[in-house]
């Protein structure tokens, strides 16, 4: 019997009376075959360390166990804490961390592995509700994580999976693959979890690159700009970059001449700039002192 196995989840919260918190995020997996498929996904073995975001009930955290030399899980719900302690009592290889993970101090953490010098993974079933938030704090962190296999909104996925020239492109996009490989490893219905979302979800496997995507002058500006181009989707590039740079004569020149320099027409959508232009126009943008 599996802790995820429908008739275990159920035992388990009526014996700790627990109730979910929405405000948490908390849709617990019961389906042992998915949970097998994200850690296959994620090739997790003895020779991996496995940060876990919000394990639960420890659904996920069982399969980590079993698999991975350490596990690390980070559960903001104080109340989770001694049922982890109970579900989890047969491993050894398992730290659970009470804490918010956006306000964790990562890099203390991880040098209590045992062997920090392991890879580390990121897999997790994440709260909805700071999906992105919690990616950008990995990601933005300067620890070495090789690969994410996190569950979240199918949208959020698709989003961050997204290429130019489509609906779901945008600065999400840019913001993970510029540090990130993303791909969309397969989706899952509402229906294996409790209680059940009122969307779809996916299983969305990030893989860090050797080095960002593209170089620029200024990561923070390059940032912003991908910001400012899709601020208003149906607003053209130049309408987008006027609204937040100024209508003055000279701005409007400076603006004219990056974009000339970067090969960009003013007339276009953002959505139809690669990662390549806006690198290209951010340092172009910069070179002009705006
Ligand atoms: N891993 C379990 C599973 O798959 O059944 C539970 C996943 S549930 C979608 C998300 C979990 O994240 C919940 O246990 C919730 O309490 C926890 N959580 C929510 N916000 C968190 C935060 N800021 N830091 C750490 N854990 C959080």
């Amino acid at each position: 019997m599996r802790i995820a196995d429908y008739s275990v989840t159920r035992a388990v919260l009526e014996r700790h009376g627990f109730t979910f918190k929405k405000s948490f995020g908390q849709n617990f997996l019961t389906d042992s075959n998915i949970l097998q498929k994200i850690v296959d996904t994620a090739e997790i073995n003895q020779d991996v360390n496995v940060i876990e975001i919000g394990p639960g009930i420890g659904a996920l955290t069982e399969f980590l166990a079993e698999q991975a030399a350490e596990v690390m899980a980070f559960e903001i719900d104080d109340r989770l804490i001694p049922i982890l302690a109970d579900t989890l009592r047969d491993f050894d290889n398992v730290q659970i961390i009470n804490e918010d993970i956006l306000k964790s101090d990562l890099q203390a953490h991880i040098e209590a592995f045992a062997d920090p010098s392991l890879p580390i993974k990121v897999v997790a079933n994440l709260p909805y509700y700071i999906t992105t938030p919690i990616l950008m704090h990995l990601i933005e962190s300067r620890i070495p994580f090789v690969e994410f296999v996190v569950m979240m909104q199918k949208e959020v996925a698709d989003r961050i999976s997204a290429g130019p020239r489509t609906k779901a492109y945008g600065s999400l996009s840019i913001a993970v693959q510029y540090y990130m490989m993303a791909k969309l490893a397969f989706v899952v219905p509402k229906t294996v979890f409790v209680p059940a979302p009122n969307v779809d979800s996916a299983i969305l496997k990030m893989t860090r690159r050797q080095e960002p995507l593209v170089e620029v002058k200024d990561e923070d500006f390059f940032f912003r700009l991908t910001k400012i181009a899709f601020a208003h989707r149906r607003k053209t590039l130049w309408n987008n970059l006027i609204s937040y740079f100024g209508k003055s004569e000279e701005t409007k020149a400076q603006l004219k001449d990056s974009l000339e320099r970067a090969g960009i027409s003013p007339s276009v959508r953002g959505e139809t700039l690669s990662i390549s232009d806006f690198a290209a126009l951010a340092d172009a943008l910069k070179g002009s002192g705006l």
